[in-house]
């Protein structure tokens, strides 16, 4: 049910709600407090001391509203308790007169100021009934605001709803489960994390919430593995002399790691089974040699392989080392792009159903599009962190069983890999590629961009090439446009005015784009600036600099990603960060990691550290539920314990046909995503 039909919301209060995230009676639930006051301790006025929260009860003896100057309102309420009095002022409010009666007693909490005498200003005031208080006199919940909704409003409506509803809330958890981890059942943990008895109570409360948050996530995740138990995928031997072929053509040795990886995944792709791969490897490590000797692999043993890439571009540079280094092995290609006619399409596809084609590229698109493959043997996912149990449910409908393996520079913590996975192998690729050097990275102060361009200017002047990069603006990209084509401009018609500048930006159109990448590539442009729509993956060797206007605007990720675009080869590379002059704690934080760590790696767990999981790894993206009060970092030792009640419960009951509730609460938290794993 919709929270606008709850007595006293209505469709503007619901709209407040909707900011929230709170659309249906049970969101209400999950808006949590931010925290909890106690205003449990009724202190004497005598007393009081300026400056702290306190709570009062006492007698109103008279109100009055004056006037300030300017024409400000204020009504100051007098009170007494016998030991002192206290003047209680409200500004803007003259209405509330009518609510202070003189004899009536009244709680009020709030900062206590010393004028002539003790004062509070707007504080939060009750009438005194002896424990029915709401607002005072007892530990009170400050809930997260949007404009239309008042704390004071908020707090009752919740109290209301709570002490109403919760009870009827039917608890989904076993008992054995609330038993053997001390948790506490569900109605009376709403009323925990709301209105808590004790401080300890909202603890508790969290902890059984949180819990439920975990427990769902991981029973879906188990299922979907026990589903997949049976699947069966190719097991296949490969093809040596195709191998040998496609390496004499790379124009390298595969280094020590890139030999171990492509082993493992070899070893994986020889079973039976589906393979669910990670590989990881930071930025420029040399995971895409490796991902192509594993398609060689699957095409050797009679299969088809796909490549899939975050941007077209990105598709297209994969299309170009395919056509480098598997044509000539006799491998045909295709290339799946937005830039190629209707007709052409067409054909691609039907040659892909037929078989002919056997290793086909694309975006990440090319999983929902209407492709279908004669034999897929093995699917490729290029830097994607986000690639979870969704996508591969997708696959599953499909009616394929590929073997997978997904790429990212982003390192997963296993917990955290094994929560959104359920099974997930992992394959690192450790250190630099022999000959290169870190990328050295400073940091340029706004007042001093035109010496990072100087040096971009003497690069150019050396044989070099450079990126500069311009953020997104407010995720608009008509404005992102303005921001990286203006700046070509001016750098063109001033400061590098003897290179050639080009812009690349998301509003472009394929053809265009492949046309600048190719001009950049070859070295008619010099200097590429370009939004950060196309930042991951660009391989572009001749690169030695990359600047970053706004560097404080990115996460740090990013930041390493961009970075990852230069040091492609045995020249030291540079990275120069741009920044305001004022920065926030955390956005110096940020640049100042950049500056020490080279390694992606440690970069990662920082990042984990500052921003925390769910921004990093989208679970949203990756098919999973959000976690309405868990936190998969801090509350890991609780995702361990949820993980093994999963895992239990559905080897003891596959179905939960014998815990109905439980059922249903894990298909609604997975709203369908399941229903698709066990189609096919
Ligand atoms: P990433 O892991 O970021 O995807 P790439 O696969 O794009 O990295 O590789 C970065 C660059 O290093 C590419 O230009 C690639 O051709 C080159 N490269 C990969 N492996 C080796 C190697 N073993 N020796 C020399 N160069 C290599
Ligand atoms: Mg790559």
């Amino acid at each position: 049910m919709s929270v606008q039909y709850l007595k006293g919301v209505g469709p503007k209060r619901a709209q407040a709600f909707a900011r929230l995230g709170v659309r249906t009676v049970a969101d209400t639930f999950y808006l949590l407090p931010l925290r909890h006051e106690d205003r449990r301790v009724l202190r004497p006025i005598r007393d009081l001391s300026a400056g702290l929260q306190e709570t009062v009860v006492g007698e109103v003896k008279g109100t009055a509203v004056t006037s300030t100057r300017r024409g400000f309102k204020i009504l100051s309420v007098i009170l007494e308790d016998g030991t002192g009095t206290l003047v209680a002022k409200w500004f803007h409010q003259p209405y509330l007169q009518q609510r202070f009666h003189p004899g009536h007693r009244v709680i009020v909490s709030g900062k206590v100021s010393w004028g002539p005498g003790f004062e509070m200003v707007n504080p939060d005031y009750e009438a005194w009934e002896d424990g029915s208080q709401t607002h005072t006199g007892c530990i009170v919940p400050v809930y997260p605001l949007a404009d239309g909704l008042f704390q004071r409003w908020l707090r009752s409506f919740m109290k209301d709803l709570i002490l109403a509803r919760a009870p009827q809330v039917q608890d989904f958890l076993p008992h054995g489960i609330l038993h053997r981890h001390a948790l506490m059942a569900l109605p009376e943990a709403l009323r925990a994390i709301h209105f808590p008895e004790q401080m300890e109570d909202a603890e508790a409360g969290k902890r059984r919430l949180a819990f439920d948050d975990l427990l769902l996530l991981s029973l879906g995740v188990a299922r979907m593995r026990r589903a997949a138990e049976g699947d069966v995928a190719g097991a296949m031997a490969g093809a040596p002399d195709i191998e040998t072929a496609v390496r004499a053509r790379l124009g390298f040795e595969l280094t020590p790691a890139q030999e171990r990886v492509l082993e493992e995944i070899k070893a994986d792709m020889a079973r039976p089974r589906p393979m669910m791969r990670l590989l990881q490897g930071d930025v420029g490590s040399g995971k895409t040699a490796v991902a192509l000797l594993a398609m060689v692999h699957a095409v050797g043993s009679g299969f088809q392989g796909a490549i899939m890439a975050p941007t077209e571009i990105l598709a297209e540079q994969h299309y170009l080392k395919a056509q480098a280094v598997l044509e000539p092995a006799g491998i045909q290609i295709g290339l799946l792009s937005g830039g190629i006619s209707v007709r052409e399409r067409e054909r691609l596809r039907q040659s892909i159903a037929a078989g002919e084609v056997q290793v086909a590229i694309g975006t990440h698109a090319l999983l929902q599009e209407a492709v279908s493959f004669h034999r897929l043997g093995l699917i490729v996912v290029d830097e994607q962190h986000r690639f979870g149990v969704k996508q591969r449910a997708e696959l599953a409908a499909k009616g394929s069983r590929p073997h997978t393996l997904v790429m990212t520079a982003t390192p997963i913590p296993r917990t955290l890999a094994f929560a959104l996975y359920g099974d997930l192998n992992v394959s690192v690729i450790e250190g630099l590629l022999p000959g290169r050097q870190p990328v050295k990275t400073e940091l340029v102060p706004e007042g001093m961009r035109l010496q990072a361009y100087e040096f971009v200017r003497e690069e150019v002047r050396r044989g070099g090439a450079a990126y500069v990069i311009c953020p997104l603006v407010e995720e608009s990209e008509e404005a992102d446009l303005k921001a990286a084509t203006s700046l070509a401009a001016e750098l063109q018609k001033g400061i590098l005015r003897d290179s050639s500048v080009g812009c690349i930006h998301g509003r472009m159109r394929t053809e265009e784009k492949r046309r600048v990448m190719d001009a950049f590539r070859n070295g008619e442009i010099q200097v590429l600036v370009a939004t950060t729509v196309v930042e991951v993956g660009m391989d572009v060797p001749r690169a030695t600099v990359v600047v970053v206007e706004h560097a404080d605007r990115f996460g740090l990720t990013q930041l390493h990603q961009i970075r990852g675009r230069v040091g492609r080869s045995q020249a030291q590379a540079f990275c120069l960060l741009i920044h305001g002059r004022y920065l926030t704690e955390e956005g110096a934080a940020r640049l100042q990691a950049m500056v020490e760590w080279a390694d992606g790696f440690q970069l990662a767990e920082r990042d984990l550290e500052l921003r925390g999981p769910g921004e990093l790894f989208g679970t949203r993206q990756a098919g999973v539920p959000d976690l309405k009060v868990a936190h998969l970092l801090r509350d890991v030792r609780l995702l361990e314990v949820a993980q093994r009640e999963a895992f239990r419960l559905v080897e003891e009951d596959p179905d939960l046909i014998g815990h109905a509730l439980l059922r249903d609460a894990v298909e609604q938290r997975w709203e369908g995503a399941l229903a698709l794993a066990t189609v096919g």
